[in-house]
């Protein structure tokens, strides 16, 4: 079958990845399931992991298959598979947990101490057909169709996971901002739209991810090249500032805004990454404010999500590519030509 793999890092993302011929995978343990990859949505991630900003953080066997945003039909099963049989539309969260450490007893699947990565870890599914386990998969209700919904499986599953967070401490009255409106923030805006009360300010560079937050819930719109972000903000939250902040940049100019933006006790959430934090203490103490991690988000988040699509209270806005058309996607994403997600089509 043919896969787009990762052999070295580089910068040059015109020749990041080459399109292989590999073997097919194979059912190989009783509760192994292989699906045919309908969908596969490219992730800013795959451009960092691409540049090896990962090779320090996780074990990277390369060459490797990217592709982490996974949904297509099941073609294989282990002898003790039960959730689902050949013929069935899945969407894959992109970690295979062992199920008996004691995070996966908790629920907490990224923190799984025996976990494969697809994508980041092992082969993922920018490839005809993908390895993945019984615990990862998540059959999809009548009229979800697998291609329709694969940014979820990362992007939606981050985006909502951060949302989530965030709309424990959002009340009635209170302000969210969302920066940066691209694969993850289209989706994380949906979500906060879709689960709380609060206004929302969207944030980004792009006056067509702007548009996209218009139709998606956003009750302000800030262009930083056009305006002040510190200062609009002021001026929105009555000099409050807001309670919760989604950054789905990450850069040093978007962790930066947190001192002059987060109302007291509230909570920036990192969620893009890229750059760094670098605040005086103080500022973490005068205000009370808090950065918040965040890493793609647990299976039940993802059955959550699922939920909220099957009754259209979240959308995807995605364009489609073919497998040989990788690399120019890899590019597209860096210039910012893409807007919401792109999505492979093995
Ligand atoms: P994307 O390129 O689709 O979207 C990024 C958006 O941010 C674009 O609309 C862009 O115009 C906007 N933007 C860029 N710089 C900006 C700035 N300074 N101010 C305002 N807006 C700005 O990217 P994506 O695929 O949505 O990924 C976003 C980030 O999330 C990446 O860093 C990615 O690696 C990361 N990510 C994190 C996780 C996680 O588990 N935490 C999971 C997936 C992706
Ligand atoms: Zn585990």
């Amino acid at each position: 079958m043919q896969a787009a793999r990762l052999h070295e890092y580089t910068d040059e993302m015109s020749e990041g990845l080459s399109i292989d011929d590999v073997d097919r995978p194979t059912v190989e343990g009783p509760t192994d399931v292989i699906v045919e990859v309908e969908g596969a949505g490219w992730c800013q991630t795959d451009n960092h992991i691409i540049e090896g900003m990962w090779a320090e953080y996780v074990p990277q066997p390369l060459p490797m298959t990217l592709g982490h945003e996974n949904a297509g039909t099941v073609v294989g099963t282990g002898a003790e598979v039960d959730l689902v049989a050949e013929g069935d539309p899945v969407i894959c969260h992109p970690v295979q947990t062992c199920g008996t450490c004691r995070p996966c007893r908790l629920g907490e699947t990224m923190y799984c101490e025996n976990d494969a990565f697809n994508g980041l870890t092992t082969d993922g599914g920018f490839a005809e057909y993908l390895h993945t386990s019984e615990r990862s998969v998540i059959p999809l209700p009548a009229g979800v169709e697998p291609i329709d919904i694969a940014p979820h499986a990362d992007a939606g599953i981050t985006a909502y996971h951060a949302a989530k967070k965030a709309i424990s401490d959002l009340n009635p009255g209170d302000h969210a901002v969302v920066i940066g409106v691209g694969g993850l923030g289209h989706i994380g805006l949906q979500c906060l739209d879709a689960m709380s009360a609060a206004r929302i300010t969207a944030v980004d560079l792009k006056d067509s991810a702007l548009e996209l937050a218009d139709g998606y819930g956003a009750d302000h719109l800030i262009n930083p090249s056009e305006a002040d972000v510190r200062a609009e903000l002021d001026g929105i939250t009555d000099g409050k500032g807001a309670a919760q902040v989604l950054d789905f940049v990450g850069a040093d100019v978007t962790t930066e805004y947190a001192p002059d933006i987060t109302a007291a006790g509230g909570d920036h959430h990192i969620i893009g990454y890229g750059g760094h934090i670098h605040e005086p203490a103080q500022a973490l103490v005068n205000g009370e404010f808090s950065f918040v991690g965040n890493i793609v988000g647990r299976y039940a988040e993802l059955q959550e999500l699922v939920s909220l699509v099957e009754q259209d209270d979240v959308d995807l806005h995605t364009s489609r590519f073919d497998l040989g058309e990788i690399n120019m996607v890899a590019e597209k994403l860096e210039r910012r030509e893409i807007d919401g997600r792109a999505v492979i089509t093995p």
